[in-house]
């Protein structure tokens, strides 16, 4: 395996550490070679290279197999001007490794029912929704500009979509959907917008080549409401880039905190970019208090999308479950009597039941 790990900044080098550990521990038991290079990018890349994405970074990406990311940004950096800001890294990167379609499994572990937001009636069995959000379109891609205008400024982002990214993401919902519970669930805005109109006509055109996957639409606000009524109605959500933005955190509170989940960012071969779904919690960096799990488990789906080692991804997951079992939390997933531990020693945990 050769990954290029990028740990960016604020908390990002506390829990990519963790996935190494655990990537390292997985390694050895499953006797297979480990190759990995550290790069920079976002706040750290800029103070030593004076670029959010140094180019150096871009080819170590796309000479490896798979990438792990920690998080970028923070106040540090807010002041500069967008080009030159760590979240411009992050896209360029996504960007440069053309990884369009972003998987984002929200799994509620039995066992932090109690650090879910929902009452238990409304979480029932439990809850596992696929959130794939479109990475490289809509408005965090599109034209954007602040201009002067009499007597003040005005700005503008568009949302633009070509048939030709609908189609790709939607083949690879459809194709997901059909290894899961069959739903699909377009969630969009087409009441009012020309671009959410498009994704219809399109996702209703190839929902013809999948009839066995049964097709809903939904609109974003209705959405963002049915997530906290009744998560379990939903099997796959596919939607646009900046919607799969904010339901995807707002799905991340369901499971327990924002520190849980994971994330793969894929295109149409085996490489892919792995990364938590949270930030750089600048708040709580260099503390020992970020949870490491939504990194581990990016390093799990890393396994089974880039090295289909399901089985691996499967052996991360039942121990991440049994140290949870055991009563250990970081601080941010604790409740009543939990046994709470930092950041290194929830990486040594779960290596040691792995
Ligand atoms: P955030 O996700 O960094 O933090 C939100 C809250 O969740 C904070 O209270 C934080 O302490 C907590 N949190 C996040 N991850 C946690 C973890 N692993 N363990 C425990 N608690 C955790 O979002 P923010 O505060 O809005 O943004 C901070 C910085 O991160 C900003 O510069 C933002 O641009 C950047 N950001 C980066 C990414 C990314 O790199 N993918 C994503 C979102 C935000």
């Amino acid at each position: 395996m050769k990954i290029a790990v990028i740990p960016g900044d604020g908390i990002g080098s506390e829990i990519t550490k963790q996935g190494k550990k655990v990537l390292r521990t997985v390694a050895h038991k499953y006797k297979f070679d480990l190759e990995y290079e550290d790069v920079l990018l976002g706040g750290s890349a800029l103070d030593e290279k004076g670029t959010p994405l140094p180019e150096e970074t871009i080819r170590i990406c796309q000479n490896s197999e798979a990438v792990l990311l920690g998080a970028v940004g923070g106040p540090k950096w807010d002041h500069f001007p967008g080009n030159l800001r760590p979240e411009a890294g992050l896209l360029g990167i996504r960007k440069a490794l053309g990884v369009f379609a972003n998987l984002r499994p929200a799994i509620l572990f039995p066992e932090l029912k109690s650090a879910s937001n929902l009452k238990d009636e409304v979480l029932g069995k439990g809850l596992d929704i696929m959130i794939v959000r479109e990475l490289l379109g809509g408005a965090y891609f599109g034209e954007k500009n602040t201009v002067n205008i009499k007597g003040g400024q005005k700005a503008w982002d568009t949302i633009s979509y070509s048939s030709f990214e609908i189609d790709r993401i939607t083949r690879k919902s459809f194709e997901i959907a059909r290894k899961r519970n069959k739903k699909l669930t377009l969630v969009d805005k087409s009441n009012v917008l020309e671009s959410s109109k498009l994704w219809r006509k399109i996702v209703g055109k190839i929902s013809r080549e999948y009839s066995d996957v049964e097709v809903s639409c939904m609109y974003v606000d209705n959405a963002a409401m049915q997530l906290i009524r009744d998560p379990a109605q939903f099997d796959v959500i596919l939607t646009e880039n900046m919607f799969g933005d904010i339901l995807s955190d707002e799905a991340s509170m369901l499971t327990g905190s924002l520190g849980m989940l994971p994330s793969a960012s894929v295109r149409g071969d085996s490489f892919g970019l792995y990364e938590p779904v949270h930030g750089s919690a600048p708040d709580i960096a260099g503390c020992n208090k970020a949870n490491p799990i939504g990194t581990i488990m990016s390093a799990a789906m890393m396994l089974k999308y880039s090295f289909n080692r399901a089985d691996i991804a499967e052996n991360i997951k039942n121990a991440v479950s049994e140290v949870l079992s055991g009563g250990y939390r970081t601080p941010d997933i604790a409740v009543k009597n939990s046994k709470i531990v930092g950041t290194e020693e929830m990486g040594d945990l779960i290596c040691k039941k792995i």
